[in-house]
């Protein structure tokens, strides 16, 4: 009999392990979604860096339609009243058919919802209650439906729902004191940037990331403030504190916003039963300063989806533990990024303007900090 796996979470990550078990394997599967239907339009902009696009072209990325991605060919570093420090190339990390690549969310959902929706994706699914049955796991779903599964997949995000089920260790996202707030641009508006790079402008307390999503260089602006509090119905007086480091911005920062906190994952907890995994956010939840969120999250499905088929015995332990060394490394540059990026006092500011623009002319460096990452 075919094994059957039920994947909990239609994302990035569970979208990617559907895909290739789709394309690339006989399994039986299924994917269960919370929300009743996908969410195409709150589509903030994605940096793909090569290690993940050369998964996704293993199920046809690079098949996608030109127009609605971008390939960025570097990294402009401005402090916040937009004075260029230097730049990165992010060229040297791409191949002919593997570059680094920037898009909206929603192109990449779309992408990866095409082969699944109609046959292998359910709508408005909770699980209510776990149970074993048979040496397989019994799901129980709210709407009283059920499915007997010998794999689960928990791909349901940083707050992983499918956890609660399955381990008795809780663990929290821990909020970072940190605030995201996000728009598109049509233009470079009165900002001195490249709209064919990755833009970054570093202030006390915040940094701002500007790139353009498509070929017609829609730009997708973030930008990440430092406040003890989230209070949604109060973003105005925590955008003014940037507005106030630079007027320029007052025009973007004054239209619609959108805001959410950060959260990011203090541990890397296993999972305490041999036919569950998780995978993307639900195992570990990155800050987004290396933008490696998406990109951990198809690799972690590709690993997985190599296990499996590889069919070993010792699945759990060894997707465990290379999972966490990959993780370890994304997390200890995610937070020094953090660090680094939002600085408050000015002669710290220029010592780390002057480092950066020492390092990333240092291939050896460059390559053991990025190359690591985006090589794999
Ligand atoms: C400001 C910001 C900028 C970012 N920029 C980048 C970037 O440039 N590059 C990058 O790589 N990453 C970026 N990320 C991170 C990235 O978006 C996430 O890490 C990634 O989307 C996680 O994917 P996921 O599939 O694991 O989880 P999610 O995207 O959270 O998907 C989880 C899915 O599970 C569903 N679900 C939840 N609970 C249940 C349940 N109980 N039952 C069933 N279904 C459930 C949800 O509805 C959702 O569809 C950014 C994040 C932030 C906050």
């Amino acid at each position: 009999m075919k094994k059957k796996i039920a994947i909990i979470g239609a994302g990035i990550a569970g979208l990617t392990l559907a895909n290739l078990i789709k394309k690339k394997s006989e399994y039986d599967f299924m994917l269960y979604e919370k929300q009743d239907s996908l969410s195409l339009e709150e589509g903030y902009g994605i940096q793909l860096s090569t290690n993940s696009v050369k998964i996704l072209n293993d199920i046809g990325f690079n098949e996608i339609n030109d127009e609605k991605i971008f390939h960025p060919k570097g990294l402009n570093f401005y402090n916040i009243q937009n004075k260029k420090i230097c730049d990165l190339d992010l060229s040297q990390f791409n191949s002919d058919t593997t570059k680094y690549t920037t898009l909206q969310r929603s192109t990449l959902i779309e992408f990866l919802k095409d082969d699944v929706y109609t046959q292998h994706l359910r709508f408005g699914k909770s699980i209510k209650e776990v149970s074993e049955l048979k040496g397989k796991v019994f799901i129980k779903f709210e709407d009283n439906t059920n499915d007997l599964v010998d794999i689960v997949v928990g791909a349901d995000g940083i707050f992983s729902n499918t956890r609660s089920f399955f381990e008795s260790k809780k663990n929290e996202p821990k909020f970072k004191k940190a605030i995201a707030v996000r728009t598109m641009l049509n233009s470079k508006s009165e900002l001195n940037i490249d709209d064919e790079k990755i833009n970054l402008m570093m202030g006390k307390n915040c940094h701002i990331v500007i790139y353009p999503v498509n070929k017609k260089k829609e730009l997708n602006f973030v930008c990440i403030i430092r406040n003890n509090k989230y209070e949604p119905d109060n973003i105005k007086s925590l955008v003014d504190k940037v507005i106030s480091q630079n007027s320029n911005l007052e025009k973007i920062l004054n239209g619609e916003l959108k805001s959410w906190p950060l959260y990011s994952t203090s541990k890397i907890l296993p999972s305490s039963n041999s036919k569950v995994f998780y995978i993307g956010d639900a195992f570990n939840g990155f800050l987004p300063t290396l933008a490696q969120g998406a990109g951990q999250s198809i690799e972690s499905a590709y690993e997985l989806f190599n296990l499996i088929s590889e069919d070993k015995s010792d699945i759990q332990n060894t997707y465990y533990q290379e999972r966490s060394k990959r993780v370890k490394i994304v997390r200890k540059r995610s937070n020094l990024n953090f660090f680094a990026f939002h600085l408050s006092s000015s002669i710290m500011q220029t010592i780390r303007n002057f480092f950066i623009k020492f390092f990333v002319k240092r291939k050896t460096f460059v390559n053991s900090y990025l190359g690591t990452i985006y090589k794999n």
